[in-house]
């Protein structure tokens, strides 16, 4: 069921090409970082430098055919076609695009299953008051850019799972359940594809990623870390530019803690709740690992200076958009000991789940409520709802 407002905008829906994935790629290329590429190449019987031209062109150039890697001979790219190999990076299939310049992507993978990727030029100001941030940038680093070149400020929204096991009740994903683990290829590949189609060039376009898309990266950790690893090395972006939201995984939390600062994204906790028996009816999850055991592995997280943790908080009328628990999330906030932003995201509607959007007043009181207590908080956007882009709302949608 779509809502009234949805109704009032007709987003516009584009098929492309989805060819860059070709069937039966058996050996793909992407997703091998620099490392392996030599080592497959020293097997082929190649001097191992053949790895670090294959790594420039997939990462850096970004190039979807065997046959655009012009820095090899041809001999050995049709030696390497010949022998099954591809780039087999996942390839945009259907672009949503919403009225206020958001982006949604179906984004296939080699099994022909989809995922879901989110472009958002000029953010959704979930990045406020973090390490770098706008408030703290020169204002030459917005969208307008140079006479040149267009420079993006954009927030990149991207996947870990299909579908979602974790079950909040709030979020459409979960009515997918897990479909799939992504591995680290089809992670990355869904940053890199998309920073193609808007020719980002890194290091002079500002580009945040957030691992808030579809599913738990804390559930699929190793290829999560090796999205991070490779969107970091290979791809040139910086962890400080990265932010995972986890709803709470205490055994990925102290993984993530142990992770090398240089390769570390910021971490988000989903919190959601003021309490544990509000979070339980919302986040079954919370059963498992309540709020002060997710907080203690939280605590064992080195921050870097100047880094906050984010509480993500999702506001429901009359569930959790109150002020006696704005209250109760500041002084949640204050016990955790941490250094604490709340992102307040007003709860976008999906088909069949049965909650009602905040009411604009009551957003701000909570968010004016945190602030006189103290605790930095933030109104998060809401980007793409007409396109079923927004937070919550990912679900292989084609509807339009
Ligand atoms: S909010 Fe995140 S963790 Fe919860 S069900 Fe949705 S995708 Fe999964």
């Amino acid at each position: 069921m779509l809502t009234e407002a949805m109704r009032k905008v007709t987003p516009q829906l584009v098929l492309l090409d989805a060819a860059a994935q070709p069937a039966g790629c058996t050996l793909p290329l992407f997703g091998l970082d620099a490392a392996a590429l030599s080592a497959r190449m020293a097997q082929a019987g190649e001097p191992a430098w053949r790895g670090r031209q294959l790594t420039e062109a997939l990462y850096r150039q970004r190039l979807a055919d065997l046959n655009e890697f012009t820095t090899l001979p041809k001999p050995l790219r049709q030696r390497l076609i010949a022998e099954g190999w591809q780039v087999g990076r996942p390839a945009v299939a259907q672009v949503f695009q919403s009225v206020d310049g958001t982006e949604r992507y179906l984004i296939e993978c080699g099994d022909a299953q989809t995922v879901e990727t989110v472009w958002m030029p000029e953010g959704d100001d979930g990045d406020s008051g973090d390490e770098g941030d706008s408030a703290n940038e020169a204002a030459s680093s917005l969208a307008e850019g140079d006479s040149a070149h267009r420079r993006w400020k954009a927030t990149l929204c991207v996947s870990s799972q299909i579908g979602c096991a974790v079950n909040c009740q709030f979020c459409l994903t979960a009515k997918l359940g897990l479909q799939r683990n992504l591995s680290a290829g089809e992670i990355a590949g869904q940053v890199v594809a998309v920073l193609a189609r808007h020719a980002v060039e890194v290091g002079r376009d500002r580009v945040n990623l957030v691992f808030m898309g579809m599913g738990e990266p804390f559930l699929n950790y190793d290829s999560f870390m090796g999205a991070v690893r490779l969107l970091v090395t290979e791809v040139g972006l910086s962890p400080r530019r990265m932010t995972v939201s986890t709803s709470g995984i205490v055994p990925g939390i102290e993984r993530f803690a142990a992770e090398p600062p240089e390769m570390r994204p910021r971490l988000a906790l989903s919190l959601n709740a003021p309490n544990d028996s509000v979070r339980e009816q919302l986040m079954p999850i919370n059963r498992k690992w309540p709020i002060e055991a997710v907080l203690e592995a939280m605590r064992a997280v080195p921050m870097r200076p100047r880094e906050r943790i984010t509480f993500e908080y999702v506001l429901l009328a009359g569930v959790t958009d109150q002020p006696a628990h704005a209250r109760e999330v500041a002084r949640l906030a204050r016990r955790s000991g941490l250094p604490v932003k709340v992102n307040l995201i007003a709860w976008n509607p999906g088909p069949g789940i049965d909650y009602t959007m905040p009411q604009p007043e009551a957003i701000e009181s909570f968010r004016r409520t945190l602030i006189d207590e103290g605790i930095p908080a933030y109104l998060r956007k809401p980007r793409g709802r007409d396109i079923f882009a927004a937070c919550g709302q990912l679900k292989r949608t084609v509807e339009g």
